[in-house]
């Protein structure tokens, strides 16, 4: 487990050292990390649940770092699985579009939208529906080839500094970008790289 998993001395937010442990549950295997039948019998490695307490900003927090590759790149959550996420995102486009208006016939860089953890290209779908041009950003490699099969460009990997300069180069600068429910799992959140 050691080399999977580090425990961080500072708040994630903040920084700051003061930090007490609130709650403590039993070490767990990752979420979604679904077993297949002929693996029952292997024991799933367990990470730390230990919930700390910043005493300075009041961020509630695990402590114990995940390696994003082992959590993510083989992720099997997919958005689209779920009518009400689905309209939910549905309407989330559309509101975006409304209140932004960016020009749908513009220069490249006017009509562009990234969508960091982009999953299965779920809420891209309705951009690009709507004449938008997509790229989605996602980690999980399986998720985003096939969010490319069904038309949804995908760059698989973390959106980090780096990945944000190529995209700019690449693509033009982004006229929306959005992220969600991506906050949560990422460690260094000053780099912006999970
Ligand atoms: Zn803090």
């Amino acid at each position: 487990m050691s080399d999977l998993c580090h425990r961080r001395e500072t708040c994630r937010l903040c920084g700051s050292r003061k930090l007490t442990l609130a709650f403590k549950l039993t070490p767990t295997p990752p979420a979604n990390a679904f077993v297949a039948e002929d693996k029952l019998n292997v024991a799933q490695v367990c990470f730390p649940l230990d919930l700390f307490f910043c005493e300075d900003c009041a961020h509630v927090q695990l402590l114990d770092v995940v390696d994003p590759k082992a959590l993510f790149e083989d992720y099997v959550y997919v958005s689209g699985t779920s009518p009400v996420f689905v309209a939910h995102f549905k309407d989330y486009a559309a509101d975006i579009l409304e209140r932004f208006n960016p020009p749908k016939d513009g220069l490249p860089e006017e009509n562009l939208v990234v969508d960091i953890g982009s999953n299965d290209g779920t809420l891209l779908k309705f951009f690009k529906e709507s004449g938008m041009r997509v790229l989605g950003v996602d980690p999980a490699k399986e998720i985003a080839r096939r969010a490319c099969q069904d038309g949804v460009e995908t760059i698989t990997g973390f959106f980090t500094p780096d990945m944000a300069t190529r995209i700019a180069k690449e693509k033009g600068r982004a006229a929306i970008i959005t992220a969600n429910n991506v906050f949560a799992h990422i460690d260094d959140l000053t780099s912006g790289s999970c």
